[in-house]
């Protein structure tokens, strides 16, 4: 989110003590002074046709079709990986901090018993900036893995926060935190099966409906402090008054919704994907704006809000995104004029990885679930990788990444400097999402692998009743190696179709059946259909050819790039000697890459011997504070020799 730092270099930039205290001052006093608070619900929206055991179907009937539906936190496991771990990671950091710090500032303030102490940084008075966030990711990864601890702990925050909710619903928020928290406690009632929920959330609705400020200044990029609005992000809380609507069919939420709308950007994307004047805004809060434009486009079916969001997603992949997936230099949009290009030789707040990446996620599983088109699943895969799943992990007290640095120079991993910010929300949100990205199914007899990460299945087609569940085993080392191998059981022999997303970078992509080679069309960009009688024990094997590519950041500098190989992009090492010259073409890069005994390393042709390795291997393996260089420029002067 915005961290509040008006007119200034961002805190986590680099800003000096003074800044960042005043920074989290500020954040503070509209954090947790006045209402606020909401999140993204996007599941619910489909939940009459997939809620299993446990989740909360939807009350209304929908406007738009839904394409491809997500397993909604059930019935996918994850198996062995990097990513995997990651996750079990989060999942032991979050559910080990103490209830009563948690719960401490909301305590105080309600004049009640607050043993335990504040959780510091941006949670200092209270926890409002990351609560909400916290109760939706402790619902969803408890669903998820049937995690009964994590259930236990988040249902005991809610029934204990609850009792600070002053008589009149106040939950001492303003828009952020209290749209964070409509989307926590509606994800309570659908994934956690907590009862109290409902209540509760007409209750701070109320409060909202007659309390929050209503200005609703659009952002602008000048002056420079209007570039998230105000009051702060107005224009995120939309989303989850929908997702609200949906679950619980209170038309009360449905009209709350509408008042925070965002025309006055989302209009800018109603006939182009290349506007002039949609820059300089602050670009997490904007791209979850059009979760809010997805759930309108849902329940109300207006065409023309899906047509905004296409083109929001086109103007972002064409005009914004690093190699990596991520995007906004020091949280802006830039102009599309080589900006971009330019940032990388004077912004180190390259990405503000874990929010961006929440809103990224958000957005094309949106527009994967309305479009059916798997090309949206290649920013999510590019964002797992380099993303979120590059990031350093959440530890000790809430020490966790903010900005990743791509700086053309060299960067390396930090951690914030302020504990438990915004990005400590969405990181917790990021990985309860893994397990929804990887599978699709859809209304008929179609399952759809868009990621490929080791894990399992289990879908039960519709219209297919009597085969029973099918078992799908994922196994595969992607994106190091080419193979992945895909395992089926099911009781007895079943006719459906198995749809597997050929990326659009990818250049030759093939399957095996059973051993045998399999005539499948794989047109980069669309999903690989395999319509037929499948058995138990089948054995599915795909291979994606890995290749590495130059990814200039922007047509105004062809010759400023990254490496990238698949999905992942690399970085080179040791950045202690001078830059070295990428090769000029794809074919020759691939030349000058040389594998090493280590499956991820590579080290160029004809580099000198030293004692300093320089080799090149994923951004994702890189540690805190190891230095490393992701973007290259021959046009550089090389000042040292
Ligand atoms: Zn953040």
């Amino acid at each position: 989110m915005e961290n509040g730092n008006k007119g200034i270099v961002s805190a986590e930039s680099g800003g000096d003590i003074a800044k960042e205290d005043i920074s989290r001052r500020q954040f503070l006093a509209m954090a947790a002074a006045a209402p606020l608070a909401l999140t993204p619900l996007t599941e619910s929206l489909v939940s009459a046709q997939t809620a299993g055991p446990g989740a909360k179907a939807g009350k209304i009937k929908l406007a738009s079709k839904v394409v491809l539906l997500p397993f909604d936190y059930q019935g996918v496991r994850l198996g062995s990986s990097r990513w995997q771990k990651q996750y079990e990671s989060a999942r032991n950091f979050y559910v080990n901090v103490s209830d009563d710090d948690i719960l401490h500032g909301f305590r105080r303030a309600a004049g009640l018993a607050a043993p335990g102490a504040p959780l510091g940084g941006w949670a200092r008075r209270d926890s409002s900036v990351v609560f909400g966030q916290w109760l939706q990711a402790m619902a969803r990864t408890s669903r998820a893995n049937d995690d009964s601890e994590m259930r236990k702990k988040a249902t005991k925050l809610v029934d204990e926060w609850a009792k600070t909710l002053g008589a009149d619903g106040n939950p001492r928020m303003r828009h952020y935190p209290w749209e964070k928290l409509l989307g926590g406690l509606s994800d309570m009632h659908q994934y956690a099966g907590h009862g109290g929920t409902p209540a509760l959330m007409e209750k701070i609705v109320n409060w909202g409906i007659a309390n929050l400020d209503r200005t609703r200044t659009p952002a602008a990029n000048k002056p420079w402090e209007l570039h998230s609005g105000v009051p702060l992000e107005w224009y995120t809380l939309s989303e989850n008054l929908y997702r609200a609507y949906q679950l619980t069919g209170n038309a009360k939420y449905k009209e709350f919704g509408d008042v925070w709308r965002y025309e006055a950007y989302w209009n800018k994307f109603s006939d182009t994907s290349v506007p002039t004047n949609a820059h300089g805004v602050h670009a997490y809060s904007h791209c979850n704006s059009f979760s809010g434009a997805a759930m309108a486009y849902l329940i109300d079916g207006e065409a023309k809000l899906l047509g905004m969001m296409k083109n929001f997603y086109d103007f972002l992949q064409n005009s914004q995104c690093y190699a990596t997936g991520g995007y906004g230099p020091a949280e802006r949009y830039v102009i599309n004029d080589g900006a971009l290009g330019e940032s990388l030789a004077i912004r180190l707040d390259s990405f503000e990885c874990p929010c961006c990446t929440w809103a990224a996620f958000k957005l094309a599983k949106y527009l994967m679930m309305f479009t059916g088109e798997s090309r949206y699943g290649d920013w999510i895969e590019k964002l797992l990788y380099n993303g979120i799943g590059a990031a350093l992990p959440i530890v000790e007290n809430g020490k966790h990444f903010y900005y990743a640095n791509y700086h053309l120079g060299a960067g390396m991993k930090i951690y914030s400097r302020s504990n438990y910010t915004c990005c400590s929300g969405t990181y917790f949100q990021n990985m309860a999402e893994y397990q929804n990205l990887i599978y699709f199914k859809d209304t008929s007899a179609a399952l759809y692998v868009n990621l490929y990460l080791p894990s399992e299945v289990t879908w039960q087609s519709p219209v297919v009743s009597t085969a029973g569940p099918i078992k799908l085993t994922q196994q595969t080392d992607y994106p190091e190696a080419e193979i992945i191998n895909f395992k089926l059981e099911m009781a007895k022999p079943t006719m459906f179709s198995l749809n597997l997303r050929v990326p659009g970078w990818s250049q030759g992509v093939s399957f095996k059946l059973n051993g045998s080679a399999l005539d499948v069309t794989t047109k980069p960009g669309s999903w690989a259909t395999i319509n037929r009688q499948w058995q138990s024990g089948d054995q599915l094997e795909m291979r994606i050819r890995l290749r590495f590519r130059r990814a200039p950041i922007d047509r105004w500098h062809p010759n400023r790039v990254a490496i990238v190989r698949g999905p992942v992009v690399y970085a080179q090492q040791v950045v202690h000697k001078h830059m070295v010259s990428i090769p000029p073409d794809d074919e020759a890069l691939n030349e000058w890459m040389v594998a090493t005994d280590e499956s991820t390393v590579f080290r160029y042709a004809g580099q000198e011997q030293s004692s300093q390795r320089d080799d090149f291997m994923p951004f994702y393996q890189f540690a805190e504070m190891q230095t490393y260089r992701m973007y290259f420029d021959p046009a550089m002067r090389n000042v040292l020799w």
